[in-house]
């Protein structure tokens, strides 16, 4: 029988009985969500594949340039094939972005001036946001450089403060920055019509403001992307979602041609903008990348959607939970105790196919505020669209799991999580067996 095989060589990976069938009872449980996602997939794939066609990427495109980088035919048509993908007048796609974190810093510090607002009405934004505006005082900062930055929280149940975001938006207020995943932080994440609701609120009060989108982990997890409903900008990194798991650096902004060409000049030099940077070898990573993301990104929501499922049943408080629709692919389990966020985390790294055989521990990460635990055994260093989690040691004692480049590897490293918690008697094989 098949599934003999297939017992046999979880457990010669290391899953023992109960933590396999129990698994395979709450995979076998989804499929009429893995059908919604292949559709999603489907159509996703299509959009990108029809931008690549409109621009007629061809074999020339994807040899790189070297030195200043003039006319390089693979940068530029790849730009605009992003710029399709995300129906917007331009975009920026470079390997010179190193990050996200670096890609989101360049699109605010080249579209604010000294003297300029910047305001968040979705709350505190991504931590390592936080020394780039100078909410945590830092060199280089926007606050460095004049730049004011006010915040209007979420409501308790998660909606939007309407009155407060009113009253916060003044004169000043030159770009609002929207933070469309949830990052470490237990509150809801944004979809994309969500987004489109708050940005139109935001235009009728004040309608020359840019509204930004802090597109991290979100692309391709809906049909539409937030710049379809508004926002004049949208930026993310290429070793998450659009990078499809092969770009091996990289980040993007797309949106307005003013707001890309502030960014250009920023990026490189006033004057240059976006005429050089040499995309070296980059670019095959790119393109198939993007090809690639659309379905990379639907394996990374089945793992998601699993391991909410998984972890829901076994009496775990789990963001989003197991039925709700997808707005990015992270999934928030809250352990309450550190012992679970790491028992997850070296679960995860053991279902690693590079550096499993290591074992993760909290380290101080540059950036953050609290010792943190990374799951990451990735091909490309530090990738979280690739199977991974981060566990920031600190309550509620949450664990934030993503990715997976095949669904395969997602639901082996979610049983072997499982399977870890099993070992340290977090959870009860018992209560297990009970709930076959
Ligand atoms: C990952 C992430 C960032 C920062 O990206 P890095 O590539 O880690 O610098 C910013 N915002 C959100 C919501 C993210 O998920």
């Amino acid at each position: 029988m098949i599934s003999d095989y297939k017992k046999e060589i979880y457990q010669k990976l290391g899953i023992s009985e109960e933590v396999y069938e129990y698994g395979e009872k709450v995979w076998n449980s989804l499929s009429s969500r893995w059908a919604q996602i292949d559709e999603l997939s489907e159509y996703n794939q299509l959009k990108v594949i029809g931008a690549m066609q409109k621009n007629q990427v061809s074999e020339a495109c994807l040899l790189g340039t070297t030195g200043y980088g003039y006319n390089d035919l693979g940068r530029e048509t790849l730009e605009k094939v992003y710029a399709d993908v995300f129906h917007t007048q331009d975009a920026l796609v470079r390997p010179q972005i190193t990050c996200g974190t670096h890609a989101l810093a360049l699109a605010l510090m080249s579209n604010l001036r000294p003297g300029d607002e910047l305001l968040s009405p979705v709350g505190k934004p991504y931590d390592t946001l936080e020394e780039v505006i100078g909410i945590r005082p830092s060199k280089g900062s926007l606050a460095e450089y004049g730049i004011h930055y006010t915040q209007v929280d979420l409501l308790p149940d998660g909606g939007f403060d309407y009155d407060g975001i009113r009253k916060a938006i003044n004169p000043q207020t030159k770009l609002v920055t929207i933070q469309r995943s949830k990052g470490y932080q237990t509150r809801p994440t944004l979809s994309v019509q969500r987004i489109g609701e708050l940005i139109r609120f935001i235009k009728e009060q004040k309608p020359d403001i840019i509204c930004m989108v802090d597109n991290c982990y979100g692309e391709f997890t809906e049909r539409e992307e937030p710049s379809d409903v508004g926002a004049d900008l949208v930026v993310g990194s290429l070793i998450k979602n659009p990078g499809g798991g092969l770009a091996p650096i990289g980040g993007y902004l797309a949106g307005r041609k003013e707001c890309i060409e502030n960014a250009a000049y920023r990026l490189t030099s006033p004057g240059l903008g976006k005429e050089v940077g040499a995309s070296l070898t980059a670019l095959p990573a790119f393109y198939q990348g993007l090809f690639l993301a659309p379905s990379v990104t639907a394996n990374a929501l089945k793992a998601a959607i699993f391991a909410a499922n998984l972890y829901e049943g076994l009496g775990f408080s789990v963001i989003p939970d197991g039925k709700e629709p997808r707005h990015d692919i992270i999934q928030a389990v809250t352990f309450g105790n550190p012992e679970g966020v790491i028992a997850f985390c070296q679960g995860i790294q053991q279902a690693a196919a590079v550096d499993g055989h290591v074992t993760p521990e909290p380290w101080d990460m540059p950036g953050y505020d609290s010792p943190v635990i990374m799951a990451a055994g990735a091909f490309v260093s530090g990738s979280s669209i690739e199977l991974s989690a981060d566990g920031p040691i600190k309550p509620p004692y949450s664990v934030y799991f993503q990715g997976g480049l095949t669904w395969q590897h997602g639901k082996f490293g979610i049983m072997k999580s499982m399977q870890k918690l099993v070992e340290k008697g977090i959870i009860l094989k018992d209560f297990i067996k009970r709930n076959l």
